[in-house]
């Protein structure tokens, strides 16, 4: 007979406990509207060459962003299937902001593809490396390292990590100090990496095969 997954009772908010892992919750579908809303003004903002609804469509993916985490907690419904597809409807969000952005302004195009390289592919790796510890989503990685959490995850990391390049392409249109603030952002991305690999990310054990299980 299979054994049932033994989960601790920690009490820890954040760690995970057997009664949440329901794949959709009411967080989840603000997720899937918040997205749907802010491509759709982006890709509207992109064709028809208007920043203001490019911004509608940033403006919808932040507040949607903060909105459908606060409900997750508020109802207490935090799942790592709605953290993880949180992750990956960021990137989709912020990827149709910044290519329509550099779309209406070409000389942005150096500073959105350093972003977009850290936001990505380092901070997308960064941030689903949750999954290999017993926790519920990235804002609980301080229980496993208080510093890559205070510089990723804390609600300064997020919104120096997320917000920075975006207004100060809108504010400034100077592809240097842009793409000199992606870079930094990129280093403390690749910075987290390093020290991930130094704590050293758990691998699961055992076997995986269900007919092997059977058998043992
Ligand atoms: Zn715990």
């Amino acid at each position: 007979m299979r054994k049932a997954v033994q989960y601790a009772a920690c009490g820890h908010r954040g760690c995970l406990r057997p009664s949440h892992r329901q794949l959709l919750t009411g967080a989840t579908v603000v997720t899937m509207v918040r997205t749907v809303g802010s491509v759709g003004f982006g890709l509207y903002g992109a064709v028809t060459s208007s920043l203001t609804f490019l911004l509608i469509g940033l403006g919808i993916y932040w507040v949607g962003d903060m909105a459908d985490g606060a409900l997750a907690r508020l109802t207490d419904t935090e799942t790592r299937a709605g953290a993880t597809f949180d992750i990956v409807c960021d990137r989709f969000c912020a990827a149709t902001f910044y290519l329509g952005f550099a779309w209406l302004d070409p000389s942005m195009v150096l500073p959105v593809g350093v972003f977009l390289f850290e936001f990505m592919v380092i901070d997308m790796f960064l941030s689903l490396a949750f999954l290999s510890w017993p926790i519920v989503s990235p804002d609980y990685f301080g229980l496993v390292d208080r510093t890559i959490w205070r510089w990723n995850w804390s609600k300064l990391g997020k919104a120096l990590n997320s917000s920075a390049v975006a207004l100060l392409m809108v504010f400034t249109r100077s592809a240097l100090l842009c793409t000199i603030v992606a870079l930094g952002i990129l280093g403390l991305k690749l910075w987290s990496l390093w020290r991930l690999s130094k704590l050293g990310i758990p691998m699961p054990n055992g076997c995986a095969s269900s007919a092997r299980a059977a058998v043992a």
